[in-house]
C-alpha cells in the first residue's frame, strides 16, 4: 500500500465521528461490522437535512414539502437502481431489510408454488433466509432441501446440481455468508438454477457494500440487502426483481401507496414498485441509503476491497498462531470476515473480556444455528472488517484475545 492509498483510507476513517470515542477507558475498535457498519457525517447529515428542510409524505400531496420529499424518495430509488445496475428504477422495491426483504419474496410467491415443489437454500443461510421458507412450505406443503458443504465451508456444487430437478420452483443462496465470509459461486448458482427455469434469490446482505453488484449480469430474479450493512441508516433495505416475476407475483401488503382503485367491491393493485410498498414509506431511511451509495460511489472500491483483505490476511496469520485457536470458515474465496472458536473457551467470555479493552467483535451463532450445528459448536468469535480498520486495531484485538486467554484458562 503506497503512501496516497494510506492517506486515502485514514481521510476515510475521520469521515465516522462515532469512532473516535472511549469505550471502558480504551478507544474503540469497532469489528462488528457486519452486523451493521458505522455511519459517515454524510448519511448522517442527508437524514438531518431531510428532515430539517424537506419532509412531508410522499406521492400524494400536490404541495411544496410533498413534492421535495417524493422526489428526494424517488432519487433514492434511482440511486439504488444505478447501484446493481437495474434495467430500470421500478424495479427497486424499498423494504425494511433483507429480512423484510425475503419475506416479501416468500409471501409473495405463494401462487407459483405448489405441494411438493421444492425450494432449495443453502447450510450456511443467515435465519432470515431459512424461516421465511419453511414458513413458505406450511402454507403449501412445498419441501425445503439444502444443499451442504465441506468442512471449508464451501458449497458443494455438484452436490447441488444433482439435488435440483424440475420439482425445485426456487433457489436461494446467500452471496456472502455472515458467518463464514465465504463468497458463493452464484454466477454457477444462478446458471444452474436457470436451466430447470427455477427462481433465484440471492441475498447480498453481507456483499452488496463490499464489491459492486450487477444484477442483469448475475441474470438473478431477486438480489436484496440492507441500508445499515453498507454504511446506511437501519429500517431501509432493498429488493431488486426482475420485472416479469414482480408483475406476477402477488403484493404482501395492502393498504394506502400499493392501490389505484378501491370501492368496497374490490380493489386493483398499483403499478410497481408501489405495489409492493404498501403505507407510509421510510422516506428518511431512503434517504440515507441514497446518501451511503453516494459515499461508496465516491470510494476506490477496488483499494478499498484490497485494504480489506490486507486486514483479513494480517488478523488471519497472527490469530492462526494462538494455541488452541479453530478458524471457522476456510473457504478459497472469502471476504474480510473472520470466525473463530478458542478451546475450551466460550465466545461469550471471550468477547465480554475484550469488550473491556473498548473491541468491538460479535459472538454466538450470528443468527446461523444449522450452520454451528454443523461445526458441533454453540457459536463464535467473529471480527469483521471495514474500510476504516486499520493494522493496529488488528494488533489491540490480537493481544485482548491473548489476555482473555489467560484470564479464562
Ligand atoms: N442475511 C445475511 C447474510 C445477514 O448477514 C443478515 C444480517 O446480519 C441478514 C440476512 C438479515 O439482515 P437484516 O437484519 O438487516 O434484515
Amino acid at each position: 500500500m503506497n503512501k496516497k492509498h494510506k492517506e486515502i483510507l485514514e481521510n476515510i476513517r475521520n469521515e465516522f465521528p462515532i469512532l473516535d470515542q472511549k469505550i471502558n477507558g480504551e478507544d474503540l475498535v469497532y469489528l462488528d461490522n457486519a452486523a451493521s457498519t458505522q455511519k459517515p457525517k454524510s448519511v448522517i447529515n442527508a437524514i438531518k437535512d431531510y428532515y430539517e428542510n424537506d419532509h412531508s409524505n410522499v406521492h400524494r400531496g400536490v404541495h411544496t414539502l410533498s413534492v421535495r420529499a417524493t422526489e428526494a424518495y424517488e432519487n433514492a430509488r434511482s440511486k439504488v437502481a444505478d447501484f446493481l445496475n437495474s434495467p430500470n428504477k421500478h424495479q427497486i422495491i424499498f423494504t425494511k431489510g433483507t429480512t423484510d426483504s425475503v419475506n416479501l419474496i416468500a409471501s409473495s410467491v405463494t401462487n407459483l408454488i405448489q405441494e411438493n415443489d421444492e425450494i432449495l437454500i443453502s447450510s450456511m443461510e443467515h435465519h432470515s433466509n431459512i424461516v421465511p421458507w419453511q414458513e413458505l412450505c406450511k402454507r403449501t406443503g412445498a419441501v425445503l432441501k439444502v444443499i451442504p458443504i465441506n468442512e471449508n465451508g464451501e458449497l458443494l456444487i455438484d452436490e447441488y446440481e444433482g439435488m435440483i430437478s424440475d420439482k425445485t420452483k426456487l433457489v436461494s443462496v446467500v452471496h456472502l455468508s455472515n458467518t463464514l465470509g465465504t463468497i458463493n459461486p452464484i454466477e454457477d448458482i444462478i446458471r444452474i438454477a436457470k436451466s430447470y427455469n427455477v427462481i433465484t434469490m440471492i441475498d447480498g446482505a453481507q456483499a452488496a457494500g463490499h464489491f459492486p453488484i450487477d444484477v442483469q449480469e448475475l441474470d438473478c430474479d431477486f438480489y436484496l440487502f440492507s441500508g445499515h450493512k453498507i454504511f446506511g441508516p437501519t429500517g431501509i433495505g432493498v429488493l431488486y426483481g426482475k420485472e416479469e416475476i414482480l408483475n406476477k407475483i402477488d403484493p404482501y401488503q395492502f393498504g394506502g401507496e400499493m392501490i389505484l382503485k378501491v370501492t368496497f367491491e374490490e380493489t386493483t393493485y398499483n403499478d410497481l414498485p408501489h405495489k409492493f410498498e404498501a403505507g407510509t414509506p421510510n422516506i428518511a431511511g431512503a434517504v440515507g441509503i441514497g446518501a451511503s451509495i453516494d459515499f461508496i460511489n465516491n470510494l476506490d472500491r477496488d483499494l478499498c476491497h484490497q485494504y480489506e483483505m490486507e486486514l483479513h490476511d494480517y488478523a488471519l496469520e497472527r490469530l492462526e498462531k494462538i494455541e488452541g485457536i479453530n478458524i471457522i470458515g476456510k473457504s478459497a474465496n472469502k471476504s474480510a470476515i473472520i470466525s473463530f472458536v478458542i478451546e475450551g473457551l466460550h465466545p461469550h467470555d471471550i468477547g465480554t473480556i475484550i469488550n473491556q479493552k473498548g473491541i468491538a467483535v460479535r459472538t454466538g451463532h450470528h443468527c446461523t444455528m444449522p450452520l454451528m450445528d454443523f461445526y458441533g459448536i454453540p457459536g463464535t468469535v467473529r471480527a469483521s472488517f471495514s474500510i476504516y480498520n486499520n493494522h493496529a486495531e488488528v494488533d489491540k484485538l490480537i493481544d485482548a484475545i491473548k489476555l482473555a486467554i489467560k484470564m479464562l484458562k
